[in-house]
């Protein structure tokens, strides 16, 4: 099938398949134009012109981790001196009176750190703050948790959300292929526990986001093994509730050294119109980063396929660990000017994209 063909199939409804997504990772030219153009107009038709973000604040309630991920700054040996475990009275100086929809709730890694812990300071947040919603904790997290506790994920999960967990976290997934996963991340969770906790999490009703963390050593065929898992494990719980596309960042990182020179950028816009097509409406909200891309380029991603500029993110400090120098919070109206300004509509979303209730989602032209 030639690319037109397979591009237009997807307009159609149809299903992008595995060759022609390999194919599209290897465009220039014309060719990739016209799948920019095809990403672009499959995303009017799901989601019209609006382009949502939302109000959120980042929590890391610990900066000790003991996994030493090659792509990671941000996780510090306890015996470091510039480490923090968050107390409540830091919680609450970090809130104030914000009126933030979302806390994205995570940390590092460490015998030093209890789960029980962990669990009171996300009760207290939730008892003061219920209308908060509580995205929290990665599959990494609850598997941590579980295995130093002797608990199942199911169970563990269970107390995540009885302590206030209302979303989890699609993180930690960086390539789901074993053979990168053993580069970049040894310590980690194989890509069938990835998947199994994420599982295990949605056949519970606790919804998720899934992430990739691209731009480093991984090939065509490990982003589209990825964006495989992905679909299919969509296909059978139906809980993610948008695609994250985070490009490594290499400055400060030992991954850094490793990386090839390429066009950031321009692999980014592929990626996310590569998203965009292989979800279609499976998965129907493609979120870019403007924290790894800067806030222009990110506006540039939604003519190529993304509708979500993802969140305002108080103390955004993973990024910026790792080099990043795209600041750590840009504000509403930033965004919704911004937003504006590229002849989009801006929408403030919840984490569960509640506002697209309104719209009325149609493949058809
Ligand atoms: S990515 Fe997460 S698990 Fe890995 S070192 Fe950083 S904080 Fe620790």
């Amino acid at each position: 099938m030639s690319l037109e063909t397979a591009l237009q199939a997807v307009l159609d409804g149809g299903e992008l398949g595995n060759d022609t997504a390999l194919e599209i990772l290897g465009l220039s030219g014309e060719d990739l134009a016209l799948v920019y153009q095809t990403a672009n107009e499959l995303n009017l038709r799901l989601n019209q012109s609006r382009v949502s973000f939302i109000h959120n604040m980042n929590m890391n309630y610990t900066n000790i981790c003991e996994y030493f991920c090659s792509f990671c700054e941000f996780g510090k040996s306890r015996y470091a001196k510039d480490t923090y475990i968050l107390s409540e009275e830091d919680v609450w100086n970090r809130i104030g009176k914000e009126t933030i929809s979302e806390i994205t709730f995570q940390g590092g890694l460490s015998d030093v750190v209890k789960f029980e812990d962990v669990l009171k300071l996300l009760r207290a947040i939730k008892q003061r703050r219920p209308e908060i919603h509580m995205h929290a904790f990665s599959p990494e997290e609850i598997h941590f948790y579980a295995r130093k506790n002797g608990m199942s994920y199911r169970d563990t999960i269970l107390e995540c959300r009885a302590a206030g967990m209302d979303s989890m976290c699609g993180t930690a997934a960086e390539i789901l292929d074993d053979e990168v996963r053993r580069k970049i991340c040894p310590t980690k969770i194989t890509t069938d526990q990835w998947l199994e906790i994420i599982g295990t999490a949605h056949e519970m009703g606790i919804r998720s986001t899934a992430t990739i963390l691209f731009g480093h050593v991984e090939e065509p065929v490990h982003v589209v093994n990825h964006l495989g898992h992905v679909r299919t494990l969509q296909k059978q719980t139906g809980g993610f509730t948008e695609f994250i596309l985070l490009l490594f960042m290499p400055d400060k990182t030992r991954l850094g050294r490793r990386t090839p020179a390429m066009n950031r950028i321009e692999y980014a816009y592929k990626m996310i119109a590569l998203a965009r097509l292989y979800f279609s409406n499976t998965i129907r909200n493609v979120q870019t980063s403007w924290v790894k891309l800067g806030f222009d380029s990110a506006l540039g991603s939604l003519e190529v396929g993304a509708n979500d500029m993802g969140g305002t993110l108080y103390f955004e400090n993973i990024t910026r660990e790792a080099g990043g120098r795209n600041g750590e919070y840009t504000s509403l109206d930033t965004f919704h000017s911004a937003i504006l300004g590229r002849g989009k509509t801006p929408v403030q979303r919840d984490t569960l994209y509640s506002f697209q209730s309104q719209l009325q989602f149609s493949l058809s032209v």
